[in-house]
């Protein structure tokens, strides 16, 4: 099986009208994804932002969850907030990732076109022996087109059952979700569990 990691990007991301911005850190953003990242098995979980400040407040929040007050109020909430590194930008995240073969970028989006990697075919290729994998999400409106220009992939969307197509999604459930349809476990379904690979 493929060996996982997952980075947010605050920039580049695109704004209502289209145009690239970078986003604030969304405190909720670090904790959810970081809990639903372990409990699927995703080794690593990078905050990427560009401003020095901003990486000061997450690594602040990892220390208090790691290391601090909220370690002795929520022993377990440690592991996940352990596994959150913060840093500069989708390079960084992707070379700290990489190893001698270049991890592949699987971009993601609710924004259907385009030659997308449906689900059904992610979840068979993260299966098979093969490079690591670096999922990428969004904040804003979505990822820059030239974050996709760059990725080895990009996933097809979460779709909508509504007739009016509407799917977005907070980033929050967005990566939930597609951390159970690409790695999930369904017990219903006769399949071989997936052997875990990250550290207990
Ligand atoms: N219109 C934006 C887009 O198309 O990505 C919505 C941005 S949403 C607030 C932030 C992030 O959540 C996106 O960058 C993407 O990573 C993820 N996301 C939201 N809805 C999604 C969906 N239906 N399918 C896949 N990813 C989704």
């Amino acid at each position: 099986v493929r060996r996982i990691a997952v980075a947010l990007l605050h920039y580049p991301v695109l704004d209502r009208a289209g145009q690239e911005v970078t986003t604030a850190i969304t405190n909720l953003d670090v904790h959810d994804i970081a809990r639903s990242a372990y409990s699927y098995g995703i080794e690593r979980y990078f905050v990427v932002h560009p401003i020095d400040a901003q990486r000061r407040l997450v690594e602040r929040v990892r220390e208090h969850w790691v290391s601090g007050a909220g370690r002795l109020r929520i022993p377990d909430r440690q592991f996940p907030m352990g596994s959150v590194e913060i840093v500069s930008d989708l390079a960084e995240a992707h070379a700290t990732w990489s190893d001698d073969h270049p991890a592949e970028i699987w971009t993601t989006s609710a924004a259907s076109g385009g030659d997308v990697l449906a689900h059904a075919e992610a979840r068979g290729l993260l299966r098979e022996a093969g490079a690591k994998v670096l999922f990428v999400f969004g904040t804003g409106w979505g990822l820059a087109p030239r974050v996709h220009a760059k990725s080895t992939r990009r996933l097809a969307p979460i779709p909508s059952v509504r007739p009016d197509g509407y799917n977005h999604l907070s980033v929050r459930a967005a990566a939930a979700i597609l951390f159970d349809r690409l790695l999930g476990n369904p017990a219903c379904v006769s399949e071989m569990p997936r052997p875990f690979e990250g550290s207990p």
